[in-house]
């Protein structure tokens, strides 16, 4: 017999919203990584695409030149073992 080895800890409804937002807009795939020298679960935060994509017809598409800079920037995917940039 084995207890369940994680207890649920008290959050207020906006922490739980905050999680459920975060795994549901986080990504996942298949990447090769480098240092673990194997293919690994990647996991990428949400990008929130479709506010992304409301910005840009609101700025008759000058926010695209924000979103596209902002994709560059942003870290990517990364290893689910030992955090390092994959892909
Ligand atoms: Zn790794």
């Amino acid at each position: 017999m084995q207890e369940p080895s994680q207890r649920q800890e008290r959050l207020t409804p906006a922490e739980v919203t905050a999680r459920i937002v975060q795994i549901v807009s986080q990504q996942e795939t298949t990447k090769y990584c480098s240092k673990c020298q194997k293919h690994v679960l990647a996991l990428r935060p949400g990008t929130s695409r479709f506010r992304q994509m409301l910005l840009t017809m609101i700025t008759l598409g000058f926010w695209s030149i924000v979103w596209i800079t902002d994709v560059v920037r942003r870290p990517g995917w990364r290893c689910s073992d030992c955090d390092q940039r994959v892909g």
